[in-house]
């Protein structure tokens, strides 16, 4: 898996068309191996030993979200949205920090139960919704190992 970190910038470029290039194919084929795949990659993930999009991509952080994590942190939604909340350059409400001041020692999240549904389903490549977030995986070849060995997978399936 230490590949990813010295290989995934010079295969941008690459990465980017053959993205294009899967947008084009039949999308229920695409998603049903986009499915396989996630899951034989990330069955060799320890995610606990990485934490690198809870270091690096501040979280979206729906209304959903911000009741329930007030709600278990036991202060109010308001006190809530006003020490960890911000709106991004996108107008969306996300975590106003990176690393992510949920996440704790041993690359724990201090909100886990409850975290929000951005977190859950990160990275997005699975669950048939693969081609729905192909500009996400673009960019997130850079943070997250497990995306970047899908892509290349998946290359060896529509080589
Ligand atoms: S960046 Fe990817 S591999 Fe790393 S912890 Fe997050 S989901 Fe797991
Ligand atoms: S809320 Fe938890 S899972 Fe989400 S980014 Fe923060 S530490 Fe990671």
């Amino acid at each position: 898996m230490n590949t990813w970190l010295s290989h995934r910038d010079s295969v941008t470029e690459e990465n980017k068309k053959f993205l294009f290039r899967l947008t084009r194919l039949n999308h229920k084929e695409v998603v049903a191996n986009a499915d396989e795949v996630h899951d034989e990659v990330f069955a060799r993930i320890d995610c606990l030993a990485c934490a690198n999009c809870c270091k690096s991509i501040p979280p979206i952080v729906n209304q959903t979200d911000s009741r329930r994590i007030a709600n278990f942190l036991k202060i109010t939604e308001a006190q809530f949205q006003r020490k960890y909340l911000q709106t991004d350059e996108d107008g969306d409400t996300v975590i106003n920090q990176s690393p992510c001041p949920f996440l704790i020692t041993d690359n724990k999240c201090r909100i886990y139960e409850v975290r929000p549904k951005a977190c859950r389903e990160y990275p997005h490549t699975n669950n048939h919704e693969f081609v729905k977030n192909i500009r996400l995986h673009m960019q997130n070849t850079h943070y997250c190992p497990g995306v970047f060995h899908i892509i290349e997978k998946m290359k060896l399936i529509y080589k």
